[in-house]
């Protein structure tokens, strides 16, 4: 049985409201096999289990795992030629992206992860070329990595059933474009095989083969409402009620994908998702930058959590998303870093302070994110979007025993007053230089620098030299139809939403 002590300088366990948070001073965590078993102060729990192992030094402070509620892919777009710009056109430079050894990759994101404090992520995987089986295989390569490095991955595979491009169907689209580039168009779309029933399959497929695994869950991704034709939702929405299981959709990331829904259902997309019975704690929304105020009061009515990607959604242009009101109606929102933060990155430490900084209206209510509130969202809220529930997110007897030890000294030398409450010093001075030991399920998987399950340099060295192979030919070939479309894609988008239908862009900043 494996049992260890971890000691800290000070422990926080949770938190209680938006303003305050359960601390103990030198605290200490038992854990047995991946499950707290006792909390107390070091003293009190060293001295009942003199023999058994303790991890940290007491210079540490201890805290819950972070969760990463949003997550793509593990090499940045930008490191695979897309640079940021708005969402519709930066998805075409997306054609550009390599083809990726998905072990080797995922291994990089999750090695800035765990650096960072990350013990739990959710992966939306996607666009993977080729059939059933292929896509299977790679969705089980991304998995291993993160089996093999020790941390927790709630994974889904998002399904696209129609409108892959832009925001109508793939044929009209094609229709659109020059003589010279349908062909290419049509190779494009022709390269991405799942049926609804195979995408179907795949969950299936996937949630038996890990059913019984501690660190791995699976669960339902419909991508984006553009991207779901009413089956799939219909099916999407009856494998999540039949199973009980979560579902993450990106939702209402832009203005135009108001625009669409509107088109669409002549509705708002929450409205029209409340049509399949998919609102719910079951369903987290990704970005939800453009719920209007009824969509929102709707949301906390239904219990629908929210995930806030608020890098992703400065650097794609979509907006602020509302968090202030979000939170004033008692809406569970995690924090995703989407694609690559906003130091194009995966530093956890640094996005709960872009929260907690980009939302702070002018005004003297407290109506602003505080330290507690943004340290919630990112351990106990986050982890009611994953598969993982209320199992992770905080440190309590029965819970998971997945924590971070941040080195006090680094928070708060040479000097910090000593009425900075504890939580405010860690959430506004900690970075990832700091964290020294991760913990998941029990297993120290990050320790003084080094992981503990992975050689990440070996890692890092194959990846790059994977990398170095020429281009094959259809990376050539995604290179070239991704810059020739770009301006028809534009063109597409000119105009598409109409001012006179709906509220201006800039509304919005009244209400973040
Ligand atoms: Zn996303």
């Amino acid at each position: 049985m494996a049992t260890t002590l971890i000691r800290s300088r000070a422990m926080i366990t949770g938190t209680r409201d938006r303003n305050s948070w359960n601390e103990i001073a030198e605290g200490a965590v038992l854990q047995e096999d991946g499950v707290v078993v006792e909390l107390g102060t070091y003293d009190d729990l060293s001295r009942k289990h003199p023999s058994v192992p303790v991890v940290g030094s007491g210079r540490e402070i201890l805290l819950p795992g972070f969760v990463n509620g949003h997550h793509h892919v593990g090499l940045t777009p930008v490191q695979l030629g897309s640079p940021d710009m708005p969402l519709e056109l930066w998805f075409v430079t997306r054609m550009v992206s390599r083809n990726l050894n998905l072990y080797l990759d995922t291994l990089y994101s999750a090695f800035e992860m765990i650096a960072s404090g990350i013990t739990t992520v959710q992966h939306i995987h996607g666009w993977a070329p080729g059939t059933l089986p292929t896509v299977q295989a790679g969705s089980q390569e991304v998995i291993r990595a993160y089996e093999d490095i020790g941390m927790r991955v709630s994974y889904c595979y998002a399904v696209r059933d129609q409108n892959r491009l832009v925001y109508e169907e793939d044929a009209a689209f094609v229709a659109r474009l020059p003589e010279e580039l349908q062909g290419p168009m049509r190779q494009w779309f022709s390269r991405f095989k799942l049926s609804l029933d195979d995408h179907m399959d795949l969950f299936a497929n996937l949630r038996s083969t890990y059913a019984d695994k501690e660190r791995v869950k699976i669960q339902l991704a419909p991508a984006n409402l553009h991207w779901c034709s009413d089956a799939a939702l219909t099916k999407i929405a009856a494998a999540s009620a039949a199973g009980d299981v979560p579902m993450h959709m990106h939702v209402l990331e832009t203005a135009l994908q108001k625009e669409y829904a509107w088109r669409r259902g002549g509705c708002t997309a929450v409205e029209y998702l409340d049509r399949f019975g998919m609102l719910g704690p079951r369903l987290t929304l990704g970005h939800g930058v453009w719920l209007n105020e009824r969509d929102i009061d709707r949301v906390a009515e239904t219990g629908t959590c929210i995930c806030h990607n608020c890098s992703s959604n400065f650097r794609l242009r979509s907006g602020i998303a509302a968090l202030n009101r979000f939170e004033a109606k008692g809406i569970n929102v995690a924090i995703g870093l989407d694609e690559a933060g906003i130091n194009d990155d995966r530093d956890m430490l640094q996005e709960m302070r872009m929260v907690l900084r980009a939302h702070r209206v002018p005004g003297m209510e407290d109506d602003v994110p505080t330290s507690a509130q943004v340290f919630r969202m990112a351990t106990e809220d986050g982890a009611k979007t994953t598969g993982f529930g209320s199992r992770i997110g905080v440190l309590e007897v029965g819970k998971a025993a997945d924590m971070v030890l941040i080195d006090w000294q680094q928070i708060s030398y040479p000097y910090l007053d000593r009425e900075i409450g504890l939580l405010d010093a860690v959430v506004q001075r900690a970075k990832t230089q700091g964290v020294r030991t991760v913990m998941c399920a029990g297993e120290v998987i990050y320790d003084q620098g080094k992981f503990t399950n992975v050689d990440r340099d070996a890692a890092l060295r194959a990846l790059h030299d994977d990398l170095q192979r020429t281009l094959s030919d259809d990376e050539v070939d995604r290179r070239k139809l991704s810059k020739a479309l770009l301006p028809h894609v534009k063109a597409f988008y000119k105009n598409y939403v109409d001012p006179e239908k709906h509220e201006p862009f800039y509304r919005q900043s009244s209400r973040v």
